[in-house]
């Protein structure tokens, strides 16, 4: 069998049998497996699901990252290779990254004589919920490790393209709850209570000024309400209403003052209304920050092995690699993978001539970069 088609069979193994994030169970018996009989060494770390091999000799360590869970979306792509774990998809691409990283480790295990170093490869579980990187790194995973690199596939751009950035990348990714609690009244008789709905509505409005009027227009930034909830019933005025949503940024003072203006409007408004507003906040993932170094070399490197190069835009969307890069450096970077649906869609369906490709470039991406200072 060729190299494309191994990488190619992996990835619709991988496809066809999805596991969500932390439950990865098969797909990890699968890849340590695999990796095992190309002869690479596994890593002993204690991990629920996720695998940590390496190949080379020395000191110095480069690390490669691939994710490996799926999310819970019924697949409609029509491919032959459709997921048999129904409500379950490999629809951001997972399963490609993975037979990428595949590919790198059985080619540096061919060139393991020649390397200046180690080169540990992560399958990293859990991105989609942004705990994987958390449990890899306690787990000792970026031990000894001087710069990571990892990729996602991105279905606007064609094969053969490469896009990254130096600096933030991928967004600051926070969710806030609202709840509002008024004091319910007959619906006839609004003067008796306090009505969350209409403070609700004032609320949803108020926080679009934070984007178009509370930060610099220049800058990045997102607020979204995604849900809201309150009532039962047409004549009766409910107790509560509760919203809830995201807040997207690129940098940590821009979204400290989001959350304080959202705080503040929220105090605001129930002192104006006579009712009460409580906010919750979760912090999700932090920005991505590229190395400006490694960056520069991963996109110089992609264009020397033909791949047409380009800046990447900010994204708003989150990814779990932020964190490695806050304890490391390294490069996060996009390969183009040409699907005519998105990330997270159900029809998602990736070109799968971007494996090989991959697979070759982070390879000479390790071996070089064990070669930098
Ligand atoms: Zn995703
Ligand atoms: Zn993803």
């Amino acid at each position: 069998m060729t190299f494309k088609q191994q990488l190619i069979d992996w990835r619709r193994e991988l496809h066809q049998n999805p596991e969500l994030s932390g439950q990865e169970v098969a797909t990890t018996t699968r890849i340590r497996h695999w990796l095992e009989s190309a002869g690479l060494r596994l890593l002993p770390y204690s991990l629920a699901t996720g695998v940590v091999a390496e190949v080379g000799h020395g000191d110095k360590v480069i690390a490669l990252r691939a994710d490996i869970d799926a999310l819970p979306i019924h697949e409609t792509s029509g491919v032959a290779f459709s997921s048999r774990n129904d409500g379950v998809m490999h629809a951001c691409g997972h399963d490609v990254h993975s037979s990428v990283i595949l590919g790198a480790a059985l080619l540096l295990k061919e060139r393991e004589a020649q390397l200046a170093g180690r080169v540990r490869l992560l399958f990293q579980p859990a991105e989609e919920n942004f705990t994987g990187a958390k449990a890899l790194i306690k787990a000792g995973a970026l031990e000894n490790v001087s710069a990571i690199f990892g990729m996602h596939n991105e279905p606007g751009l064609p094969v053969g393209t490469f896009a990254t950035r130096g600096g933030a990348f991928y967004a600051n990714v926070d969710r806030f709850v609202l709840r509002v609690k008024g004091k319910g009244a007959h619906a006839a008789r609004p003067h008796e209570g306090h009505d969350p709905i209409v403070l609700a509505s004032q609320l949803v409005i108020a926080l679009q000024t934070i984007a178009s009027r509370d930060i610099d227009t220049l800058d990045s930034v997102v607020v979204s309400v995604t849900r809201i909830q309150g009532g039962n019933t047409w004549n009766v005025l409910p107790e509560n209403v509760e919203l809830e949503g995201t807040v997207r940024t690129h940098r940590a003072d821009i979204q400290k003052q989001v959350e304080k203006r959202i705080r503040e409007i929220a105090t605001g408004l129930a002192s104006a209304f006579g009712a009460q507003i409580e906010v919750e906040w979760f912090n999700g993932p932090v920005t991505l920050i590229n190395d400006e170094q490694w960056a520069a070399f991963a996109m110089q490197l992609a264009q020397s092995v033909g791949y047409q190069t380009q800046t990447s835009q900010l994204h708003m969307g989150g990814e779990d690699f932020a964190v490695y890069l806050q304890t490391i450096p390294g490069a996060f970077v996009s390969i183009g993978s040409a699907s005519p649906y998105g990330l997270h869609h159900s029809a998602f369906n990736p070109d799968e001539a971007l494996i090989e490709d991959a697979a070759r470039y982070f390879a000479t991406l390790a071996e070089q970069a064990l070669l930098k200072n």
